[in-house]
């Protein structure tokens, strides 16, 4: 039997077993060393994402050690029992023409996402959060140095996003000034990946009560940090044309969730000719946009759907770089059956708890 975590309601999660799945020529199991937690776990487990229908096993960010491995997958994924690997959200058809020409995140044929698919779906285990996972056929799977501590090489997930955001829809270039509007753990890092990228200045804005994650952002490469709430509260606009003597910034990330001014913002603190990386959910209200920005300053504006293959292996190679002391970002680690605690440490629920990056080790 495997052991996984059910959410079966808003804030409801249960510990259930399920038979072990068969494993064929095509598919495999993986042994889940961990799963990284992000806004949206928090998000399902309150119940506001509105995808799930039934009781499902939660966790999008599952990475471990190939368990089993049938003989065609093993040729297809290039990889054998004992590899480690870390596995994409969804789970594409590999043959349609939005596959073919690299759009496979919007695969008309995809039916299985990995914390997403219901438990009615056999063989169930389809989440990270679970001592094993089923790979199903067209899974998309990514090869890391197994010596790497499990909740370092996890980060693949959150140094994608920074990598997707940051360096390849931002298109940083050598000494470009960046404005990263959010300071969790994929505004750090989008700072990590634009250091990397060859960024000049960067700049980075977060909550009074976010000053642990700013001077973690301080630490990985960001030169200024801006407090935006609170007594010490700075404008954010101001300050930008100060540090940049009027140039203003020529990439801005705007990753903050819910909040709306800090989308105008964006706009305003980037240069004539910028670009604008939009990231940030604003749970799908109608939002005030002062679109005139957009032409007057030539601004390119860049919607950030996920991470794609690209970005997974250029941030598995910063991992592997072993150049980021990545391990001050951990701050918690949980085993399976403190699933739903884990979720309320990231979620800031947990009195005298500042959490950064939080993740379950379920076969620990
Ligand atoms: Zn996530
Ligand atoms: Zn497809």
């Amino acid at each position: 039997m495997v052991r996984a975590a059910v959410q079966v309601g808003p804030r409801q999660i249960e510990l259930r077993e399920f038979p072990r799945p068969q494993v064929g020529p095509d598919d495999g199991l993986l042994r889940v060393e961990a799963n990284g937690i992000c806004g949206s776990d928090v998000e399902t487990y309150k119940g506001h994402m509105g995808v799930h229908s039934g009781p499902f096993v939660p966790g999008h960010e599952p990475m471990g050690i190939i368990e089993e491995v049938g003989e065609r997958a093993a040729k297809r994924w290039g990889v054998q029992p004992g590899d480690r690997v870390a596995l994409e959200v969804i789970v594409p058809c590999r043959a349609c023409h939005k596959c073919l020409t690299g759009r496979y995140q919007s695969c008309p044929h995809r039916s299985i996402a990995h914390g997403v698919t219901g438990v009615d779906v056999e063989p169930s285990l389809y989440g990270g959060f679970a001592e094993h996972l089923y790979l199903t056929p067209n899974a998309v799977l990514h090869k890391i140095d197994p010596s790497i501590p499990a909740e370092i090489a996890v980060m693949f997930n959150p140094l994608g996003a920074g990598v997707r955001w940051a360096a390849h829809l931002g298109g940083i270039g050598l000494g470009d000034t960046v404005l990263v509007l959010g300071a969790g753990q994929r505004g750090i890092a989008s700072v990590i990946a634009a250091r990397a990228a060859g960024a000049g200045t960067i700049i980075t804005t977060g909550l009074a009560a976010d000053e642990h994650k700013l001077a973690l952002a301080r630490e990985f490469g960001a030169d200024h940090t801006l407090v935006v709430d609170g007594d010490d509260a700075v404008d954010t606009v101001e300050r930008v044309r100060e540090i940049t003597d009027g140039e203003m910034a020529d990439v801005v990330l705007e990753l903050t969730p819910m909040a709306a001014a800090p989308l105008t913002d964006a706009l305003l603190a980037a240069r004539h000719g910028g670009t604008v990386v939009l990231a940030g959910l604003k749970g799908n209200r109608e939002i005030p946009l002062r679109t005139d920005l957009i032409i007057n300053r030539a601004l390119t504006v860049r919607g950030a759907f996920g991470v794609d293959a690209p970005a997974y292996a250029e941030a598995i190679a910063l991992i592997e770089s072993g150049r980021h002391p990545l391990e001050k970002l951990h701050t918690h680690t949980f085993g399976l059956e403190d699933t739903a605690l884990a979720i309320e440490t990231l979620a800031g629920e947990v009195p005298g708890e500042s959490a950064v990056h939080v993740s379950v080790h379920p076969s620990s």
